[in-house]
């Protein structure tokens, strides 16, 4: 396992790493090639005066390109033409090319003139006062009017020893100040960001019961702030889970102590009175028991939705003997409730479906339809109709309908418009979204359409099977 540090002790270390990857690429270029750097930097300087002197030699006077270029480059300049020479010196400096005697500056165009016309004399030793340093001298031919004359650039060039080792020991306090600054720099850094995740820490501590308290951590950070909102997102969603769980616990227990205190009642009753042993009463007792076993196989699919292990059995079957048979299982039902219950079928088709998580579908819309209705004469219409690339199977029923900000919400687990409405039947507010889930497994488009007070129609849509 990778051994773990603090982030403090981390910034500072990449801040230090940096600092030192910095420092060492001064300190190498500066011991190994400020020199060269410098040097260089001359000679180009000179190469590009002399240059331009060339160009302009034949356009402007002689005396005062010389004095110019001189004084704007504080360099030192000398023209030598046929007769005579003419100098320009930087101001502050004797011109040290004035010092040069005729047979030097003849061997020094001879030789210019050896090399093509430019040549640089390097290390160039005169007397005094410029015998304590080294002088470098760029020479070039130029054609003025068809005479050649010789254009001298000179420039000194100061020993760097002495600067290289007063820029190492600048260098080593340089070095100081910025391991010290690095070091305040990270300190302040981690507090940035340490602060307010140590924040998060304390109040993520109080995520597993829910009083994440978002406020608290709030921070100046985009980053980190998000993170909260993510935070306090998941201690609202524990929230909900939390009370919809408690609802459901409280739901499941009352719709079991119902049939549970049917069946022992009953039981007893057969069990201590021989004349009460009749069908009818036994008959109470298996229907209370299937609706017991129904609410656990509802819980069962609920469980395994969620878990993602519910697996389908599609099977091509006939469309309208599907919807009849259903249909057979409720119209008994409904004449005894005085509901009237119509089956509109379509012509002839087959869809490819799990019969039974579809018949399950259907079975929340018809009892919903049964249990939501409070109009005086209930209607229950079970439709199909034949559109050209599916069909669409609705159940609709004049009860009491869903107002408009319900509508999304029903779909939603343990959501109950009417949290103390006394059930007839089986049901914990998760009817309709275990439908929800089994029509998103078919991938079926699915829908309810509704006003309140008027009627409710909910349907999903079976593509045709080809
Ligand atoms: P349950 O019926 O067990 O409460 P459901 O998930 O089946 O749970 O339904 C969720 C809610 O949607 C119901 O509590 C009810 O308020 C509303 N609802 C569903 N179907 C209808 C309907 N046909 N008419 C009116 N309201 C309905």
């Amino acid at each position: 396992m990778k051994k773990k540090h603090s982030l403090r002790f981390q910034t500072a270390v990449v801040l230090l790493g940096f600092d030192i990857l910095i420092l060492g690429l001064i300190y190498f270029f500066q011991s190994y090639f400020l020199d060269d750097f410098y040097y260089r930097n001359k000679i180009e300087e000179m190469i590009h005066i002399s240059d331009n002197i060339a160009s302009k030699i034949s356009e402007e006077d002689i005396g005062s390109l010389a004095a110019e270029a001189s004084y704007l480059n504080e360099v030192c300049i000398r023209i030598d033409t046929e007769n005579s020479s003419i100098t320009g010196t930087n101001g502050n400096n004797v011109c040290a090319l004035n010092n040069l005697t005729s047979s030097q500056v003849k061997a020094i165009a001879q030789e210019t003139i050896d090399h093509g016309g430019r040549y640089l004399f390097q290390d160039y030793r005169m007397a005094y006062p410029f015998n304590d340093r080294d002088l470098f001298i760029y020479g070039q031919i130029v054609n003025y009017y068809n005479y050649p004359l010789l254009v001298m650039v000179s420039s000194t060039v100061e020993p760097l020893n002495t600067t290289i080792v007063t820029m190492q020991s600048q260098y080593l306090l340089i070095a100081v100040v910025v391991i010290a600054v690095t070091l305040l720099l990270s300190f302040f850094i981690s507090r940035i960001i340490i602060k307010p995740l140590n924040r998060f820490n304390e109040e993520a501590k109080k995520l597993p019961h829910g009083q994440y308290n978002g406020d608290a951590a709030k921070t100046t950070s985009l980053e980190l702030d998000s993170l909260n909102n993510t935070l306090a997102k998941a201690n609202a969603e524990i929230n909900k889970a939390d009370v919809a769980r408690k609802e459901l616990l409280a739901n499941v227990s009352h719709d079991l102590r119902t049939p549970l205190t049917m069946i022992v009642g009953y039981g007893e009753m057969i069990r201590d009175i021989k004349e009460e042993n009749t069908s009818d009463n036994i008959n109470v007792i298996v229907n209370e028991a299937k609706r017991l076993s129904s609410l656990v196989d509802d819980l069962l699919d609920v469980s395994h939705l969620e878990s993602n292990q519910l697996v389908l059995h599609r099977q091509k079957v006939d469309l309208n003997d599907f919807l009849r048979a259903i249909y057979e299982q409720y119209a008994k039902y409904c004449e005894i409730l005085n509901i009237e219950f119509i089956l509109e079928t379509a012509d002839d088709g087959i869809v490819d479906i799990d019969v039974k998580r579809i018949s399950q579908v259907l079975y929340n819309f018809l009892n919903n339809a049964i249990n939501y209705n409070t109009s005086d004469h209930k209607i229950i219409k079970l439709s199909v109709e034949d559109n050209d690339d599916y069909y669409r199977i609705s159940v609709f029923d004049n009860g009491q309908g869903i107002k408009e900000e319900d509508l999304t919400k029903i779909w939603d687990r343990y959501y109950k418009v009417d949290k103390e409405h006394v059930r007839f039947h089986l049901g914990s507010g998760i009817g309709l979204s275990l439908a929800k889930k089994l029509l998103e497994l078919h991938q079926f488009n699915y829908g309810v359409d509704s006003k309140y007070g008027e009627y409710s129609l909910f349907y999903f849509d079976i593509p045709k099977a080809r």
